[in-house]
This record gives C-alpha cells, sequence and structure tokens, in this order.
C-alpha cells in the first residue's frame, strides 16, 4: 500500500506529543487516518436572503445597525442586550443574551453580520456569533469533527490542513476509474479535498456519494469474496434423483404450489444439484407456505440417498413440523423423527443410533439437532426455520456441520433488500413473494385497554361461532418471572370471565415440554378454546380454526414481532381479527400501532421497522452480524447499496479482478480483511 500516508501521523506539521495522544485515542494513528476523518457536519455561514430563511433555523446576514444598543440586566450575571440592523430593507431586532461587553463594539450606522437563530415570528435574530464590517468570503461552510481531549475542532481542522499540504498528492485511487466515470464520482483525493474545505454543499453531497459508494463497495466486495471463497473451498453435495419421483410427490400435495413456491423450489433444486454446496436464505411473509418448500426439499434429499435435517426455534414448532413431514412423506417411506432436549434416556439413543444407521431419513428439533454427539450416516441437506437472528459466524458454523451438507435458511420475518444484502451479503436470496389464494385479510384494530370488555364480548361473539382465539401477554425480557405472572394473571381473569362456558388454556415457556404439547395439543383439537400466552407461540404456529390475536400492551413489541403474532390467524377461510390493546406514549409507539392496522404486507412493515428502529435495533440485541458504516446509512443510501452490490458480485466473478494491476488497492483491502483466508469477519 502507499507508505507515505502510512507513516504515524506525527510526521504533520503542527502534531505533538500530546496531539499524537489525542488523536490516537480517536482511533486516528497515521496520515491517512486523519485524512479519512471526515467532518459530521457543517456549519453554514454563507449570506442569505432573509425571505429564504425558515423560522428557527440558523442563519448569518448582514446589514446596517440602526439604532443604539440597549442592555438590560437580570440579576448579577444574566443580561440581554438589544439593537435594531437594517438587513436588505427588512428592520430586524438582533438579541443578545449575556454578551454585554459587546455593547461598546456596536457602531451606529457601521455595517455588521450576524449569525444566531431567526425567530420570523417576532423578525429578531437570536444571535451566537457577531462581527463589526463585512464578512471575509473564506469561511462560509465550516466543517465541524468529532474531537477529544483537549484537541479543538479548530485545532483540528488546523492539522488536516497541514496534512493536505504535505501529503495530498499521496492520496491514491482505490476504485476502478471506469466505475468513477460510469458513475461520475470524483477521485480519492479530491473527494476528501471537497469534504474538509467545501464552498458549497452541492459539493459535499458530490464527495459524499463517491465515499457511501465506496464504502458498500468494499463491503460487498468482502462479502462477495466470502461467498466466493466457500464455494470453491466446499465440495458440496450434487443430489442425484429421479425427477418423476419429485413430480409424482409435489402433484400428489393437497394444493397446487403458488406461482412464488414454483419458482423458489427451483431454485433450491438447482444449488442441491450443483456440486456447489448450497447456502441459501428463503425469505416469505408468514402464511406464505414455506413449510411445503422445505418437506420438498427434504424429499429431493432422500430421493438422493442422504438424510435431511430441520432445525427449528421451539419445541411446539418441532413437533408440529414432525407431525406434518410424517403425513407428507410416510406414505413415501420416508421416516420423519424428532429429537429435542427434552428427548431423554433409552428414546434418545435409539434415535441417536438409528440416526448413525441410516434408518432415519429426515430428523426434526431444535439446536440439539447440531450438537456433536448427534451423528448422521450421509447428512445432505440442513433446513433452519424461523432463524432470522443468526449472525455471519453463526451461520459458519452451521455450515461446517457434517460433511458438506447443502444449507436452506428460511425466515418469516421479512428482511428489508437493504438487510438482507448486508447481513446476509454472502447469501443466496429467494423469496416466496405471493400467498396461497383465497386468503382473506386479516382486520386490524387497535384499541385502548380501557376497552378491554368490549373486546371480550366480542371474542365471545367469536367463540360462539366455534372459532378460536390467542390472547398474548407480553414478553418482559428482563424477567421470564414476571412474565410468567403476567400471564397467569389473564390467564385467571379469563378464566372467571368466561367462566365455564369456554375452556382458557395456559402456555409459557417455563411449562415442561409434555405440558406445552398437550396445552397445544388441545388447542390445535378446540377443547381449549381460548389459548393465552407469552411470545412463545410467536413463530410458526399452525392452529387454521383460531380467528382471534388479542395483543396486551402491544406498544411493547416492535412491528416485525407484532406481524408474527398477527400470522397466527387468518390461516384458515374464515375472516381472522387482530386487536392490539395499547395506551402507547411515544409517537413511534403510536405510529407502530397505525402502521399495524394499514397494512397486512410483511414487507411493508419491515421497512417500516427499519426505518423505526435503525438497522442497529432491528433484529434485536442479539443480532452479531450488522457491519457498522463510517458515512453510509443503509436506509437512506439503500440505493447505493444495490448498485455496489451489483458492481461487487461482477468484480468477484471477473477475471481482470483477480488479475490487473487497477484492482490492486481493493483486492488488498480485501485480503487484508481476512475473509480469503477463512478468517473471522469483523
Ligand atoms: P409459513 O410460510 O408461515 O411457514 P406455512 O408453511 O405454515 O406458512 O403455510 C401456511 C398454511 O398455508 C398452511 O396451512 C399450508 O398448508 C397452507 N399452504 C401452503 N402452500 C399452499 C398453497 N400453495 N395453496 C394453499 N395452501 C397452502
Ligand atoms: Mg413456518
Amino acid at each position: 500500500m502507499n507508505s507515505e500516508l502510512h507513516q504515524p501521523v506525527t510526521v504533520v506539521k503542527g502534531i505533538g506529543d500530546e496531539g499524537e495522544k489525542a488523536l490516537n485515542d480517536m482511533g486516528i494513528y497515521t496520515v491517512l487516518d486523519l485524512l479519512e476523518h471526515i467532518p459530521y457536519r457543517y456549519e453554514d455561514y454563507r449570506l442569505k436572503q432573509l425571505e429564504d430563511v425558515k423560522h428557527d433555523e440558523r442563519v448569518t446576514v448582514q446589514g446596517k445597525v440602526h439604532s443604539e444598543p440597549s442592555l438590560t440586566f437580570y440579576g448579577r450575571k444574566r443580561s440581554r442586550l438589544t439593537v435594531r440592523v437594517l438587513v436588505e430593507r427588512i428592520l430586524v431586532t438582533a438579541v443578545f443574551f449575556n454578551q454585554a461587553y459587546l455593547k461598546n463594539k456596536i457602531e451606529l450606522g457601521g455595517s455588521i453580520t450576524l449569525t444566531g437563530k431567526w425567530d420570523q415570528h417576532r423578525q429578531t435574530i437570536n444571535v451566537s456569533e457577531m462581527k463589526m464590517g463585512d464578512v471575509t468570503r473564506t469561511s462560509e461552510l465550516k466543517p465541524l469533527y468529532h474531537t477529544k481531549g483537549d484537541l479543538t475542532t479548530k485545532s483540528l481542522q488546523r492539522l488536516i490542513t497541514n496534512a493536505f499540504q504535505q501529503y495530498e498528492h499521496h492520496i491514491a485511487e482505490i476504485i476502478p476509474t471506469s466505475l468513477l466515470k460510469q458513475y461520475k464520482l470524483p477521485s480519492r483525493s479530491q473527494t476528501l479535498r471537497l469534504l474538509h474545505f467545501p464552498n458549497s454543499f452541492e459539493q459535499i453531497k458530490h464527495a459524499r456519494r463517491r465515499m457511501v459508494y465506496e464504502e458498500f463497495l468494499l463491503f460487498q466486495l468482502k462479502m462477495q469474496a466470502l461467498r466466493k471463497f466457500e464455494r470453491e473451498n466446499s465440495s458440496g453435495i450434487c443430489h442425484e434423483f429421479k425427477p418423476e419421483a419429485l413430480s409424482m410427490f409435489i402433484q400428489s400435495l393437497p394444493f397446487p404450489l403458488t406461482k412464488a413456491q414454483e419458482r423458489v423450489v427451483e431454485e433450491v433444486i438447482a444449488d442441491m444439484k450443483s456440486p456447489y454446496r448450497m447456502n441459501r436464505l428463503l425469505q416469505g411473509d408468514v402464511g406464505s407456505g414455506k413449510t411445503v418448500v422445505a418437506a420438498i426439499a427434504l424429499y429431493v434429499s432422500c430421493l438422493a440417498g442422504y438424510q435431511g435435517a430441520l432445525m427449528v426455534p421451539t419445541e411446539i414448532l418441532a413437533e408440529q413440523h414432525a407431525h406434518s413431514l410424517t403425513i407428507l412423506l410416510s406414505p413415501l417411506n420416508i421416516r420423519v423423527e424428532i429429537l429435542t432436549s427434552s428427548i431423554k434416556g433409552k428414546q434418545r439413543k435409539a434415535i441417536l443410533e438409528d440416526l448413525k444407521q441410516g434408518n432415519i431419513n429426515i430428523l426434526v428439533g431444535t439446536h440439539a439437532l447440531i450438537q456433536e454427539e448427534v451423528d448422521f450416516l450421509s447428512l445432505g441437506l440442513v433446513i433452519t426455520d424461523e432463524q432470522h437472528r443468526f449472525g455471519v459466524e453463526q451461520r459458519r458454523v452451521l455450515r461446517e456441520k457434517g460433511e458438506s451438507p447443502d444449507v436452506l435458511f428460511m425466515t418469516a420475518t421479512p428482511i428489508p433488500r437493504t438487510l438482507a444484502i448486508t447481513a446476509f451479503g454472502e447469501m443466496d436470496v429467494s423469496v416466496i413473494d405471493e400467498l396461497p389464494a383465497g386468503r382473506k385479510q386479516i382486520e386490524t384494530y387497535w384499541v385502548k385497554h380501557n376497552m378491554l370488555d368490549r373486546i371480550l364480548s366480542f371474542v365471545e361473539k367469536e367463540l360462539q361461532k366455534g372459532r378460536q382465539a390467542y390472547v398474548i401477554c407480553p414478553l418482559i425480557e428482563e424477567s421470564e418471572k414476571l412474565d410468567v405472572q403476567n400471564a397467569l394473571d389473564v390467564h385467571s381473569i379469563l378464566t372467571h370471565y368466561f367462566a365455564s362456558k369456554y375452556s382458557v388454556g395456559l402456555m409459557h415457556g417455563r411449562l415442561t415440554s409434555d405440558e406445552k404439547e398437550e396445552v397445544m395439543r388441545a388447542f390445535s383439537t378446540n377443547e381449549v378454546n381460548v389459548l393465552v400466552s407469552t411470545t412463545v407461540v410467536e413463530v410458526g404456529v399452525n392452529v387454521p380454526n383460531a380467528t382471534i390475536m388479542v395483543i396486551y400492551d402491544a406498544e411493547r413489541f416492535g412491528l416485525s414481532q407484532l406481524h408474527q403474532l398477527r400470522g397466527r390467524v387468518g390461516r384458515g377461510e374464515n375472516q381472522s381479527y387482530c386487536i392490539l390493546l395499547a395506551d402507547p406514549k411515544s409517537e413511534t409507539g403510536k405510529e407502530r400501532m397505525r402502521i399495524m392496522t394499514e397494512t397486512n404486507d410483511g414487507f411493508v412493515l419491515s421497512e417500516k421497522d427499519l426505518e423505526l428502529r435503525g438497522p442497529g435495533d432491528f433484529f434485536g440485541k442479539k443480532q452479531s452480524g450488522m457491519p457498522e458504516f463510517k458515512i453510509a446509512d443503509m436506509i437512506h443510501d439503500y440505493r447505493a447499496l444495490e448498485v455496489a452490490r451489483q458492481d461487487a458480485v461482477n468484480l468477484i466473478q471477473s477475471r481482470e479482478f483477480w488479475d490487473q494491476e487497477e484492482y490492486k488497492l481493493l483486492r488488498e483491502r480485501i485480503e487484508k480483511s481476512g475473509v480469503l483466508a477463512g478468517e473471522k469477519l469483523d
């Protein structure tokens, strides 16, 4: 790399020991670090016409002093100085708080420059800076830098100016000229110059565009390089099978596949047949029918003579999937078994043994399923359902299980595309963007808690028709105990309310797995009519006769989670309802409730969720896979992200990238990040 710029910052004029320490504290070690320390904001000192300035905006104007200043004191230290100033043809009042000493500097009839906040209604400027005489034109846009310790913005600005004078001509270009031309982006040195010494906001925008693109491009190149590396270094399984057997199975399904399901099945099977290892993310809104896609892929694996594994986050879901896979596949002589941490002793031993012998074709389970003691004879495919919380690292661990099975991740939390191509940038993505025909829209209402009685009588009407209801109590993350108590309370209120007429069941995380299984069984056969539950039923559960979802304290949930919960109803042909009980205090809380009532589209919701919560929070605290960008903003700059991704895909696939001089600096950046050596991603 460019050695001049990699010298310690102390080679820049004006940086002594103290300065060096302060800079190091900010993560600035080399000349390049200093040059790349970009302002976070700019202050606008350009002269403006008052007519163009909005109320409460900061403004710099020039005018003539029109009256003698007048000074009032309040108490010992506080004062207010006012003076009338003629700006263009407008007479305004300039107010200075606690700057009494300025009184003697202001000369009647003299020309004056004021910077401050414009109060349009009172025609007043609340002055923060003033100067007698005309402004000099040089410092119109003043960059503001993050600083630490004794280092001031001013001194930092001086150091950066020095660094530029000494080293500007060493700033090397890393983006290939063809791409710069295509997007009309400035060179790297020009970009940094514009960001540190701009003359206009247009210039800043121009320069920022380049830095955003550069940041995204570097990130996406790493992801794509990782993808290429993993593909080429893991010889995957070629699943070979008779296509007729598969078409017969698909024709035997109780319903025709939707177009979207067909397309996704094709994508998945193409991956399974290929010698590369499949590494695919399947997204589909709640109820879009991902399970059957999983069933088809698992069957293909069995047809090719391999075993398949389906991993899910909860035992309830494991039971449900094992049940539906058994119904679909046992007539075809496929043996499906279930393994969770609560299956112990002899039973567990027998399952593990049969698995090793290859007598079990498909194993469904919680994460217990990829533990070391679990040995497959020949694992061909691993599917994880509802696993959107996995980070890049965890995904890598999973891929490294077994010989080299194909891997399919399924998630019902529609991940906004911007996030999907960052957090899951190294994977291929398939989307089911269509619901099975004939689904009715779920009607969603937002009501205050004091309407509870009316809600309960509405629930009762549905129960009279033979339908069922879920009532969800929020998860209190800090305390599972409080959480359970909450559910117990609601359960006893409802048991009392419905008295002997309807049976109310209870489900929460503290139940044993036998108890959970029993409650779910009773609910799915309508022996239990109302199920009070914590969010453990959030994902995947399928009881089509349930038509009402009541959510207590709905403001405590994120949009994606609310959508997941709502997705438990509307799974059959009956009209379904979702009722959000909420008294949100914050504006975003209210906004979330409104959005829920307005749309049933998971992708729209997840985009909104991302806007309201920001990318860091989107996946919850556990998520470890989200990168942080210095300048770029995934939401605001999503177009650049898309473009950079496509460019990265093309570059990584091209020969030129790997052997031409033009790409050397980019290659070095990727090599430095370690992805090609199979090291950890940061
Ligand atoms: P999810 O994508 O949320 O996991 P499921 O796989 O549980 O959705 O499917 C939801 C419901 O839709 C199930 O009852 C399933 O049998 C049904 N279903 C799936 N695909 C179709 C289809 N093509 N036509 C009709 N019903 C379907
Ligand atoms: Mg599902």
